[in-house]
């Protein structure tokens, strides 16, 4: 990669090496949309829905306007509003519980756990109530969350489960893909997602066909004919560009996912080489302060982000910035604790474990032809703040 090689800023995300690879052939296929003219519902829309199907191995795929809309839309969909309550993480983008409150229900959060910081099945059972109609988990920076539990917790309440995957195209548990799991599964195509479109994009995936034809039909203002409109929906289509786009990246989704998980398998060695961390600790301390991401054998990581938890943050990605190097914080502040959520009544203190981890957590450079010397790189200097000659 010559344009962050040696001598340049390393940046968290690079999409130069990707984009490379499928330039020509997602330029031809946007002017395939363009010279067609269907800029709506068009075939490559059809098309990409059913290669996600096949991938995923889920039998309905719906591309939609974003991953924000593909959860609103589900909730929409199942009837979840006014008087329902929804359990969900407090560590996770802001869009997770904004959703649930969008649709009039009452998001409910359970904490994390410490390594993983995906939901702790145990605090979820403390919190189910008369009124919890919803479990909501997100499968965080491309791991997927522990689904046996939260699956048998749902079938013991007979309350469904909505996959947040934003964050975990392709990953993987037991074989099974992260949105096979509970009644649907949210995708988001950002750019910066594991499969990324040229601007907005989402999919959901069921595998109920009532939920599906329902789904289609809130994509478009609740159409069930021409001028018929059954229930309330919205405009949440995925454009034929973007379909178009993503189909031609589909086919290099595997590679580029081998490729980050190559590049966290590198990152692993370097760290335990350098002493900064241990496969066996389960928090960062003095001896390895560098705590690696939480990987388990039974399930594909994906890796859409690198997070280590680490302490002194701060002064680390100062340095860090010093020696050209970005990092970023997912996140800094729990959503408990967000403004905008205040009216929940919730306080400093009340999830310690997604507090902790907005204190600690941090996101390295990772994408799809990062360099070996660039994560070389960031291991040395992260070595040398914390052992200083
Ligand atoms: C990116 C993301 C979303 C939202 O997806 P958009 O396509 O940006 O609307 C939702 N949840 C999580 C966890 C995300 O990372």
């Amino acid at each position: 990669m010559a344009e962050t090689g040696t001598g340049r800023r390393i940046p968290l995300v690079d999409l130069t090496w990707s984009h490379r690879q499928i330039h020509a052939e997602a330029m031809a296929a946007v002017s395939a949309v363009i010279e067609g003219q269907r800029f709506i519902h068009g075939p490559e829309v059809a098309a990409f829905e059913k290669a996600m199907a096949q991938r995923l191995d889920i039998e309905f795929a719906l591309g939609v306007s974003s991953g924000t809309d593909a959860l609103l839309m589900t909730l929409m969909a199942l009837g979840i509003g006014p008087g329902d309550e929804v359990i969900t993480t407090p560590f996770s983008f802001v869009a997770t519980a904004e959703i649930i409150r969008r649709v009039g229900a009452r998001p409910v959060f359970a904490d994390v756990r410490p390594h993983s910081l995906c939901l702790n099945p145990e605090a979820v059972r403390r919190k189910m109530s008369p009124r919890t109609k919803l479990l909501l988990p997100v499968h965080l920076y491309g791991n997927i969350c522990d689904m046996d539990a939260l699956a048998a917790l749902s079938l013991e309440r007979e309350v469904n489960i909505v996959e947040d995957c934003a964050q975990s195209m392709g990953a993987r548990r037991q074989g099974r893909a992260a949105g096979a799991f509970g009644v649907a599964g949210a995708f988001s195509f950002f750019p910066s997602k594991n499969l990324g479109a040229w601007g907005d994009g989402g999919l959901i995936t069921t595998h109920r066909s009532d939920l599906a034809e329902r789904l289609r039909q809130i994509r478009d203002h609740g159409a069930v004919a021409a001028d018929r409109y059954d229930c309330l929906g919205g405009n949440f289509r995925l454009d034929t560009l973007q379909a178009a786009v993503l189909l031609v990246k589909l086919k290099y989704l595997d590679n580029w996912l081998q490729a980050r998980q190559q590049a966290a398998k590198l990152y692993e060695q370097l760290f335990v080489a350098a002493g900064l961390a241990s496969k066996d600790q389960d928090r960062p301390s003095a001896e390895f302060p560098v705590l690696l991401p939480w990987v388990e054998d039974e399930s594909a990581h994906v890796f859409n982000l690198f997070v280590v938890q680490v302490q002194n943050r701060a002064a680390l990605r100062a340095q860090l910035d010093q020696a050209g190097i970005d990092s970023r914080v997912y996140y800094s502040m729990p959503l408990h604790l967000q403004a905008c959520f205040a009216d929940l009544g919730y306080h400093a203190g009340d999830f310690p474990v997604a507090e902790l981890a907005a204190k600690q957590v941090l996101a390295l450079p990772l994408f799809p032809g990062i360099a070996s010397q660039q994560q070389e790189q960031v291991v040395e200097n992260i070595a040398a703040f914390y052992r200083p000659a």
